[in-house]
């Protein structure tokens, strides 16, 4: 029988990998009322924004705005993804609890995504480390196409394991380190390999998991995972978000769907289900069109009465 971990913690990236997936616009003043609408459901990490360059991602020009405007509710920890030294700098200067550091196992994947080879991304993070260690800002390292890569097809684990090895061997260290399945690639048996590796090769160092739900293999990666005993995911509230290289694809794995499994299979979360859902159809409104969410749709699991 599988020993599955009694909690997870999850991450919340909808106001982040969601919204900046999202066609739209979506104004500053809803941006700010999702982030506190989510601080109130029991989650604890919210990645509210990026610290990208404007014309990179324009929708997510107002990120310093946004977190200036939030209400930090104490214990939940905000952060922000950031590609460069200006963005990290952008973080500091906006006291955000952790960051969020990023670089492809696959060279073309990266050379789309950033415009560096995978050696200048890794030359990269060591100076964003630098700042961050200075700020005493913790950090968490992701790699994208961990479980393949769009114009690459299969990436090979040896290559995770080497890009894991090099983030953290970065001084000061990663807090963990995030696997992406940046475009919905992934399956249970990868998976299973992976983090199998991850877990062999570097002991003691916390894994975080990062599935999109492009194919429909979200939460059955998530399971995966869990029978590996990893504990801390990353989602998205309603499914918020998409694929850039995939038009009308879903995003993340959602929020509400995950929690809904989890506390159904008696791992704990500390998330209030009805009011991610209340967050969920929050998210709803401003995006203004159906999120894929199911539990959103479907409701929480009830008992009927007995006939
Ligand atoms: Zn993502």
């Amino acid at each position: 029988m599988t020993n599955y971990p009694t909690q997870v913690s999850i991450r919340e990236v909808g106001p982040r990998d969601g919204l900046q997936n999202e066609a739209g616009w979506v104004p500053t003043g809803q941006k700010i009322a999702l982030i506190n609408a989510l601080a109130n459901t029991g989650l604890k990490r919210i990645e509210a924004v990026s610290f990208v360059h404007p014309k990179a991602i324009p929708q997510m020009r107002d990120a310093a705005e946004v977190i200036a405007g939030i209400e930090r509710v104490p214990g939940v920890n905000y952060s922000a993804i950031v590609p460069n030294a200006a963005g990290a700098r952008r973080a500091v200067a906006a006291a955000m609890d952790e960051v969020e550091i990023f670089l492809s196992a696959s060279e073309s994947h990266n050379r789309k995504n950033v415009r560096m080879s995978v050696a200048e991304s890794l030359a990269a993070a060591q100076e964003i480390a630098q700042i961050l260690g200075e700020a005493k800002m913790p950090f968490d390292a992701v790699i994208s196409t961990a479980f393949g890569c769009p114009y690459e097809g299969d990436v090979p684990v040896e290559r995770v394991m080497w890009v894991a090895e090099k983030l953290l061997e970065l001084t000061p260290t990663p807090v963990r380190i995030t696997l992406g399945d940046t475009t919905g690639m992934a399956n249970p048996v990868l998976v299973d390999r992976i983090t199998g590796e991850f877990q062999a090769r570097f002991p003691g160092r916390t894994l975080s998991l990062h599935f999109h739900n492009t194919r429909g293999s979200g939460l059955a990666n998530v399971l995966a995972g869990l029978q590996r005993g990893v504990t801390h995911y990353d989602s998205s509230l309603g499914g918020l978000g998409g694929c850039p290289y995939a038009p009308g694809a879903t995003g993340n794995i959602t929020t509400e769907d995950l929690v809904n499994m989890l506390h159904d299979m008696g791992i704990s979360t500390g998330i209030d289900l009805e009011k991610l859902l209340e967050c969920a159809r929050l998210a709803q409104d401003y995006v203004g069109h159906e999120l894929p969410g199911q539990v959103l749709k479907a409701g929480p699991r009830t008992r009927l009465a007995p006939f």
